[in-house]
């Protein structure tokens, strides 16, 4: 619903009929690029490189009512292609000048809204999203999780740990370490050598034993040969399901590793958008997908993709781009509302507010160990200390 047509209502003649009341609109959008740390023992290295320190922004989205929502765009340019400094330009340029009039509770009109005017851009869409639907449940009293038709899992999401591709002795000591901290499934980097995947992984399984669950995840690192050369010599690591092993984009490549190997495969950087997820479909590249929603562009486009999957014999789970306080709440809210994000068979991960060197949400998630909680509060449930965003915004 654009701003002119519920004030329009009002130049009709007035008849019998009662005047509907007119909808809370969005009239102001402040876009806030910050940069934060990762603590020391939780920085990542991937087949795309280290990942030393984040940049997110912020998005306050204000409504003529007063109510306002939060959102977080979890930039990381070389995964999404997208930057602090990026997706404020395209906030601040585009995509406001196209919802600031709206009904922040025609979600769906949102999303169609900012689709017309850009392409791609998943995580600063996803921002104004699940602002909007923070909006909606502080306006409603009610968490974001009840809007989307209420929990169907607990609170309480049981997560698995994604390690980096560290040197093989510093992967022992780690692993030692999560077991301790009583992770009982670990994700372990790959693609970066395959001699070095295969040897890191090995030493992973032994220190863990028989009875931790191991996934691995090559961020697209490997080639089609060496794909299916590092998953038969890990034959006997019993690993669960294999995570991007090949680029994104390439479904007839991922089908042919899956059927060559017989490994399960974990798509992520190869599903954005519901076209995506279509492809992995059409050509049965995968086994279950990993979805959340800064990089399908929301809470809605998730669960849409989610269904999809679903109505395919496909579970999904829960992935992670290192998340702050706004991004994590709004992916534990649409886990535990959403069937078919199956974290029971395939954990997923939401401890990015771990991550960070601090919080910026004066009631941040409950995370101890491997356990994440939610909130039941209105919204998203989570208030942010903006003097300390102010500490830590950029240029
Ligand atoms: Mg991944």
């Amino acid at each position: 619903m654009i701003r002119d047509s519920p004030r329009s209502v009002l130049a009709l003649p007035v008849g019998s009929f009662t005047l509907p009341s007119p909808a809370m609109l969005i009239d102001r959008i402040e876009t806030i690029p910050v940069r934060i740390p990762v603590r020391t023992e939780h920085r990542m290295i991937s087949a795309l490189g280290k990942h030393w320190v984040s940049e997110f922004l912020l998005v306050r989205v204000f409504t003529d009512e007063g109510v306002e929502g939060v959102g977080e765009a979890t930039v990381t340019p070389r995964w999404s292609g997208e930057t602090a400094w990026g997706a404020k330009a395209m906030i601040d340029h585009v995509l406001s000048k196209v919802v600031i009039g709206c009904d922040p509770t025609a979600v769906e009109e949102i999303d169609r809204r900012m689709d017309l005017v850009a392409h791609n851009n998943w995580f600063a869409k996803s921002a104004i999203e699940m602002a909007c639907w923070d909006i909606q449940g502080r306006a409603a009293g009610k968490p974001v999780y009840e809007l989307l038709g209420g929990n169907c899992r607990p609170l309480t999401m049981r997560c698995r740990f994604s390690m980096g591709a560290y040197e093989v002795d510093h992967a022992r000591r780690r692993a030692q370490e999560l077991i301790d901290m009583g992770f009982t499934t670990i994700k372990i980097k790959v693609g970066t050598n395959p001699e070095k995947d295969i040897e890191r992984v090995r030493a992973v399984r032994e220190v863990v034993g028989p009875d931790i669950t191991l996934t691995i995840d090559a961020n697209g690192g490997w080639n089609e040969p060496d794909a299916i050369r590092c998953i038969q010599a890990l034959a006997d690591c019993h690993i669960d399901i294999v995570e991007q092993p090949l680029p994104r984009g390439n479904y007839t490549g991922l089908a042919r590793v899956r059927a060559e190997t017989g490994a399960k495969i974990l798509a992520d950087e190869s599903c954005f958008d519901e076209l995506e997820a279509r492809e992995l479909l059409a050509h049965h590249a995968c086994d279950a997908i990993s979805l959340y929603p800064g990089k399908n562009g929301g809470i809605r486009k998730t669960r849409v993709i989610a269904e999809l999957a679903q109505a395919h014999g496909i579970p999904c789970s829960i992935g992670s781009n290192l998340e702050w306080d706004v991004g994590a709440a709004a992916m534990m809210h649409c886990i535990v509302a959403t069937p078919n994000l199956n974290v029971e068979r395939y954990p997923g991960d939401c401890l990015g507010p771990a991550y960070h060197e601090f919080s910026i949400a004066t009631n941040p998630l409950k995370i101890e160990g491997p356990l994440v909680t939610v909130h039941s509060l209105p919204g998203l449930g989570i208030d942010v200390d903006w003097d300390v965003v102010e500490e830590h915004r950029m240029g």
